[in-house]
């Protein structure tokens, strides 16, 4: 299995878990941009949001619903946080597995660099 979220997924890579269930895993960026750094990925290997079809759409709806309850349990949910899929190369995508960044915990500029 070549994908590193994948891997993370399997349990073969060991990270720092904050939520899962049956379709989605959450778990903190190994390098943290902010105080709070999850990411949240599906279980279903997609991988990039160019990837996405209407099949997918309940799915990414519980990823962003999940964002906002894990943002909620940080208590960022009044201060503000912020949420990023990043898609292909010029946006930043490295890892080929949507995943979704949720940071909090430090004042966000405005426009993204
Ligand atoms: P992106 O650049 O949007 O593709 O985001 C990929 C993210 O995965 C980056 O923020 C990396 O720091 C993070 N990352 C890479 N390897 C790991 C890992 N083993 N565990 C947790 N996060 C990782
Ligand atoms: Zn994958």
């Amino acid at each position: 299995m070549s994908c590193l979220f994948c891997r993370i997924i399997a349990g073969e890579i060991l990270g720092s878990r904050v939520y899962e269930d049956e379709a989605l895993l959450a778990f903190d960026d190994i390098h943290p941009q902010a105080p709070m750094h999850v990411l949240i990925v599906p279980r279903l290997h997609v991988p990039m949001l160019n990837a996405l079809d209407s099949s997918h759409d309940a799915l990414v709806g519980s990823m962003i619903r999940r964002a906002a309850a894990i943002a909620k349990g940080r208590g960022f949910d009044e201060s503000g946080y912020r949420t990023v899929f990043n898609c292909n190369a010029q946006a930043g995508q490295t890892v080929f597995h949507i995943h979704l960044h949720v940071l909090g915990g430090r004042p966000m500029a405005w426009p993204p660099g």
